[in-house]
């Protein structure tokens, strides 16, 4: 056996106890549904600010989802718009703040779902903008476009997650 296949049986048997792991695992089950399946290189922004903010999302580790550690429980922290609390949800699909930039990336994703396999209609959420992957319909290509357009939305909103 060469060692160049010996590496790749080892880098095999690594991966797929990584996975079973990964599969079974009682942490980070916020971020395993939204990278279910290990050792494949993420899609990340080129600015730095941009790809620091969504690994915290993905991690679950944003300053949107610390809040009820920043504050007492009790008291979560209100967005600037005053109309909702400040998380994830608010943030991506309803803050007032961000409506032009979220009407450009309605539309672009939209687009791009009606170009896919996808029959339903789209409905734009928080896991379909962090890992479009999940959706077994969308594309490879698909998939890294609505990356892109949620990386655009993340820069133009100017917020450090
Ligand atoms: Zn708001």
């Amino acid at each position: 056996m060469t060692t160049g296949a010996c590496k790749c049986l080892v880098r095999k048997y690594c991966t797929c106890h990584w996975q079973r792991k990964w599969n079974i695992t009682d942490s980070g089950r916020s971020t395993y549904e939204l990278v279910p399946t290990v050792g494949q290189k993420p899609q990340l922004p080129s600015r730095r600010n941009t790809a620091i903010s969504f690994v915290w999302i993905l991690l679950h580790e944003s300053n949107l989802h610390r809040q009820p550690y920043r504050l007492s429980a009790n008291t979560p922290q209100l967005c600037i718009c005053g109309q909702s609390i400040d998380d994830l949800e608010h943030f991506f699909l309803e803050c007032n703040q961000h409506d032009k930039a979220r009407q450009k990336l309605t539309s672009d994703i939209t687009s791009v779902w009606n170009d896919s396999e996808n029959s339903e209609k789209c409905r734009i959420s928080v896991p379909l903008l962090l890992a479009p992957a999940v959706n077994s319909n969308l594309s490879t290509s698909d998939c890294r476009t609505i990356l892109s357009c949620t990386f655009k939305f993340l820069q133009q909103s100017g917020r450090i997650l």
